[in-house]
């Protein structure tokens, strides 16, 4: 059996996508280890999100290359997620297919398959000699015949993995289960890397999407979270001609929207308990959507909603086609319907051009809007992206620093403000992992909460308690009998 150690960088999409590799290893000659210098074949699932992300991924690759020398191993380095475009492999197994005519004969390898049989991916020369392989997530069919390319063994041949969006997960904690629903973006943000290495957007089908979920509740999972990049447009691939107003860039009047059948549909399934969804999109969203939260009972008072900028103007150079005012209103619906209704959202500071005042309007979105999380990143160029090529990188990083000082701070004001408005509470969570002596778990409204573990309880339970204290973003809790 040969072992293989896999890292996950970035977001709920990326761990699913390791959910599937997982899935797909396990089943084929594989096994799992959480070592990775034991491992045969090391898998780094990349984000390209954040730049220190980025350089770990690369100390990695170094670190491999000094373990494979130092004791003479063999440690093979695959790359998949956001920072591969293009499946292809190091260029030392571009020439030696032809190495043993015979045993060629046997195995089925790789030889005029141009589109993976190329070291084109910009990354090759970036990694000092060290990659493998790229295989881009959306090419996992090609994922066996690559290994036996290179290991110069029968790998696997399974056909069942040939489709990345119908191959499975394994899921490793059950009780929460995440579906990937799309693949793709369709949006060219500025600044993102996303559209060129996912490529279109591309909707699974609704009855795909609800046999998965039934099997995953028939495996105990309690709470389902659909995810992709841009998810109430889920399905505008397909309608997008007919339903969705190409000029006004949203769905015509009085159509209820793939998104909410889909969760509709979601709602009828009896054990299950939750339904979350990220990210969505503020120009994508509709009036249907948000009104889900209130008349669709499993749907969570949550919603992880991606402002970037406080300012019309930057948001406008980022290509997002959002307003702040738009934004603005639709989370003050939510909350005026529930005040206890959980925002989070993303920003980037520092993009190009962002002047002290733009930066100020950033920092009144937080007081207006009293957000529960938010994921600061300080604005780093990616390669290949519009921004790049149109926008100088002009913010000092002693300014981004200070910055993005500022807004944590402001962060950890909004957040024990909006904690306090949960205390006292009686609230239901979802037990779901454990740490040492203690039980996690989230409200409905996604916040954290812990509590000394109870013998008489174990992960899957759904239980009352009420909100007795604030530790910085978590809150604890005491049970209700
Ligand atoms: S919506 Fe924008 S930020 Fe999100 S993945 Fe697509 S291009 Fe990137």
């Amino acid at each position: 059996m040969k072992k293989y150690f896999i890292q996950t960088f970035g977001c709920a999409m990326n761990k699913a996508d390791s959910e599937k590799i997982n899935m797909i290893l396990l089943q084929g000659k594989f096994m799992k280890t959480n070592n990775w210098k034991q491992a045969d074949l090391v898998i780094l699932n990349t984000c390209s999100v954040r730049q220190k992300w980025e350089d770990r991924v690369f100390w990695f690759a170094q670190e491999i290359k000094k373990e494979n020398e130092k004791n003479k191993k063999n440690i093979l380095l695959w790359i998949t997620g956001c920072m591969v475009r293009k499946t292809g492999l190091n260029s030392k197994y571009l020439k030696d297919y032809k190495r043993d005519k015979n045993k060629a004969k046997k195995i089925n390898i790789l030889k005029d398959e141009k589109w993976i049989f190329n070291n084109d991916d910009k990354l090759f020369p970036r990694f000092d000699n060290k990659l493998d392989f790229t295989l881009r997530i959306e090419d996992i069919k090609y994922l066996a015949l690559i290994l036996t390319h290179i290991l110069w063994e029968t790998i696997w041949k399974d056909y069942n993995f040939d489709d990345y969006l119908k191959s499975k997960q394994l899921r490793e904690n059950p009780s929460q289960a995440t579906i990937i629903i799309q693949t793709g973006c369709d949006n060219y943000c500025t600044y993102c890397i996303v559209p060129y290495t996912r490529g279109k957007e591309k909707s699974r089908t609704i009855e795909e999407i609800i046999k998965e979920a039934r099997e995953v509740v028939k495996n105990w999972a309690k709470e389902i979270t659909l995810v992709w990049q841009n998810v109430n447009s889920y399905w505008k691939d397909f309608l997008g001609k007919k339903y969705w107003n190409e000029k006004e860039g949203k769905w015509k009047e009085n159509f209820k929207t793939p998104f909410r059948k889909l969760l509709e549909e979601l709602n009828k399934i009896e054990k299950l308990d939750r339904i979350r969804f990220t990210s969505s999109n503020p120009h994508d969203m509709t009036q249907d959507i948000l009104d889900a939260h209130f008349d669709l009972e499993k749907t969570c008072n949550y919603l992880h909603f991606a402002l970037q900028s406080w300012n019309d103007e930057i948001l406008k150079k980022m290509n997002r086609k959002h307003s702040y005012k738009k934004f603005k209103e639709m989370i003050d619906y939510l909350r005026k319907k529930d005040p206890n209704f959980s925002i989070s959202t993303d920003i980037i500071l520092g993009f190009s051009g962002e002047t002290d005042k733009m930066f100020e309007d950033t920092k009144k979105a937080f007081e207006e809007c009293e957000f529960d999380f938010v994921y600061n990143a300080r604005y780093s160029v990616r390669t290949w992206t519009i921004a790049a090529k149109l926008f100088p990188d002009d913010i000092s990083e002693k300014v981004k620093a200070e910055r993005w000082h500022i807004l944590n701070d402001k962060l950890l004001e909004s957040v024990t403000k909006r904690n306090k408005l949960m205390l006292w509470k009686i609230e239901e969570i979802l037990i779901s992992w454990k740490k040492e002596w203690q039980f996690f778990g989230r409200t409905r409204n996604f916040k954290e909460v812990f509590f000394k573990m109870e013998p008489s309880l174990k992960i899957w339970d759904i239980v009352k308690v009420k909100i007795t204290d604030l530790d910085k973003y978590v809150l604890k809790w005491e049970l209700v009998l």
